[in-house]
């Protein structure tokens, strides 16, 4: 089966992938002090527990527990085993793998139906665009796109293509290729024609805009019709290779631009995104003609801290920025709602007005959430009645007093104060009472870490017992220095006293025998055991004094041996008791039981 890949290839891979280029990737990461700190990408979170160190080259939620290196987070993130991330990392760095470890199918983690289908759509995707692109039977196609605005570099980037009007041809393609006509219709790329047992193509006639994944991979097509058939936008059915609710379109390139700008547009729909593009808006993505649903909006605020919701400037894209702003700012996202002249969308706009005034009117002019917020109030109220304005002063007082920030409802305060002539003190007080009522904090200081990095096991309120931190203390320095650990070998050998921590230092000592240099990221790789790998994590975050002298680890030491001994004297204390319950010698059982006490009490006063 699986040959092993050589450490060397493997730790070359390692070094030439550094940890927080890889998880940038996925998480948007801030410095803090020597660390990164990001909300995990493992469990919901709002403020950051998701640490990565660069020096160690490891990542440690304090959240969740979840911790590792660049590898272990491929496999995580990807769900990849540890072949495909290896290999997917040797590619991100352009590395090439030696012979025999390459061509295994990067998708094998997928079912052999599903490959098939990613396969279908990655050659249908080439076929549709070489089609539109170079041939006589996609010149409609290409002339439809060239109409609209669309330039070669664009049609390129997305892959446009154009899939002709013809009965049979792409089924016959697909079936010369090899594909099962059966799996084909259930991916819903043929439709099945029951009466003649024939198949075609679903997107027969059609645009084809291929919908790809995270990992650049088309798992599912959008086709628009030229011809005026019914519907006009026709997508990939739901599986379980394509979810609409799970995917954000556009993300794989969008992606850099998202991470450097800190900020992402949401379109409605692909045309949206490539027509931005065009514009120059690099980091537009879109849901696929679906309301944003919370895994996407979590998955966006790994990314960013701003989004800029740019929907249809018509009553249902004014609803559904609505909607989308209340969820993304319930997940953490900062909100800006982009608003075009009535009943345009973006595509629209751009090809009646131009780029440039796309991006400086739209994009750049997008309004805050509570500016939007106080115009879709409005709409429902005549503020020339008396009666209308008090209820809409009081809807949007609900509004302003769900706002986190101190600083920003003061702001909007102070707008609604000057708008109705009223008093600034008035509204606050207002706030306050609305605050109360459902329960949101009222101000106070502002805590000065911002981050949950005080949460874990390590760093508790609650005192280990000293035997237990002894062990932690010297285990961390064991994993930073080889001379350390040698030195604990000899004297303490794997006689620690929590199982786990006997079990980590029988590892490190096989690790540094083998030769290996202290290095955690590469250390942990050596381990199978997913507990003890975390536990390395976590006690390699510990916050350690530099240099530890020769007395302190004796001290250690001394802490564990002593501890051990007196378990070993209560244990053959509680043996000698027992022998003298069986020989009827209550006076002499009783004896024991008082020393047996006596150690157990020592041992608690020595322990905080
Ligand atoms: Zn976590």
């Amino acid at each position: 089966m699986l040959g092993q890949i050589p450490d060397e290839v493997i730790e070359e891979v390692r070094k030439s992938n550094d940890i927080v280029d890889v998880i940038g990737e996925y998480v948007q990461l801030k410095k803090q002090g020597r660390n990164f700190f990001g909300l995990c990408p493992f469990h919901g979170e709002k403020t950051p527990s998701f640490s990565v160190t660069q020096d160690k080259q490891i990542f440690h939620c304090f959240g969740c527990g979840k911790g590792g290196n660049v590898v272990t987070f491929v496999m995580e993130i990807e769900g990849y085993n540890f072949f495909q991330a290896i290999q997917h990392l040797a590619d991100k760095s352009g590395q090439t793998l030696p012979e025999e470890f390459q061509q295994r199918d990067e998708n094998q983690h997928l079912s052999k139906e599903n490959q098939d289908v990613l396969k279908a759509y990655e050659w249908l995707t080439k076929l549709y665009h070489h089609l539109l692109r170079h041939t006589k039977e996609g010149k409609e196609g290409y002339k439809y796109l060239k109409d609209r605005g669309f330039t070669d570099e664009v049609i390129d980037t997305f892959q446009l293509g154009f899939s002709p009007n013809s009965k049979d041809f792409i089924a016959q393609f697909l079936e010369k290729k090899g594909f099962h006509k059966q799996s084909m219709i259930k991916a819903g790329i043929l439709t099945s024609n029951d009466q003649h047992n024939n198949s075609t193509d679903r997107f027969r006639g059609r645009v084809i805009f291929p919908i790809r994944n995270h990992l650049g991979k088309s798992i599912g097509f959008g086709g628009r019709t030229i011809t005026n058939q019914e519907p006009k936008y026709l997508n990939s059915p739901e599986t379980d290779l394509f979810q609409k609710g799970k995917l954000l379109y556009n993300f794989d390139l969008a992606r850099s631009h998202i991470r450097k700008s800190s900020e992402a547009v949401l379109f409605e729909g692909y045309l949206d995104v490539i027509s931005a593009h065009k514009a120059g808006i690099f980091n537009g993505i879109a849901t696929l003609g679906t309301s944003i649903t919370e895994a996407q909006a979590k998955l966006l605020r790994r990314y960013v801290d701003t989004v800029v919701i740019c929907y249809d400037s018509d009553k249902a894209g004014i609803q559904a920025s609505y909607k989308a702003s209340k969820l993304l700012r319930s997940v953490g996202c900062n909100v800006k709602i982009a608003s075009m002249p009535d009943g345009l969308d973006p595509d629209d706009f751009i090809r009646k007005f131009g780029d440039t005034r796309f991006k400086n009117e739209v994009i750049l002019a997008s309004d805050t959430y509570m500016t939007f917020m106080m115009k879709y109030i409005k709409k429902d109220y005549n503020l020339n009645l008396e009666g209308d304005r008090i209820q809409y002063v009081e809807s949007v007082l609900d509004e302003i007093a769900l706002i986190e920030r101190p600083v920003e409802r003061e702001h909007y305060l102070k707008e609604l104060a000057n708008e109705f002539e009223l008093t600034v003190e008035t509204l606050s007080q207002e706030i306050h009472s609305r605050r109360e009522k459902i329960g949101l904090k009222q101000d106070k200081p502002k805590q000065s870490s911002h981050t949950n990095m005080t949460k874990g096991p390590y760093r508790t309120k609650k005192l280990l017992p000293a035997y237990h931190n002894a062990e932690l203390q010297l285990i961390a320095y064991m994993l930073k220095d080889e001379a350390i650990a040698e030195k604990i070998k000899q004297e303490l050998g794997g006689n620690f006293t929590i199982d786990q921590h006997k079990i980590l230092v029988t590892y490190l000592y096989g690790y540094y025998e083998e030769g290996h240099e202290p290095n955690i990221s590469h250390f942990i790789e050596k381990i199978s055991d997913s507990d003890i790998q975390n536990l390395v994590i976590q006690i390699a975050m510990m916050p350690f004094n530099k240099d530890i002298s020769d007395k302190e680890i004796n001290d250690y030491i001394r802490i564990i041996q002593s501890e051990q001994s007196d378990k070993t004297k209560i244990k053959s204390l509680r043996v000698e008791q027992k022998m003298a319950e069986k020989q009827n010698d209550p006076f002499k059982a009783a004896q024991i039981g008082m020393q047996i006490l006596e150690i157990q009490r020592q041992i608690k006063n020595s322990n905080p």
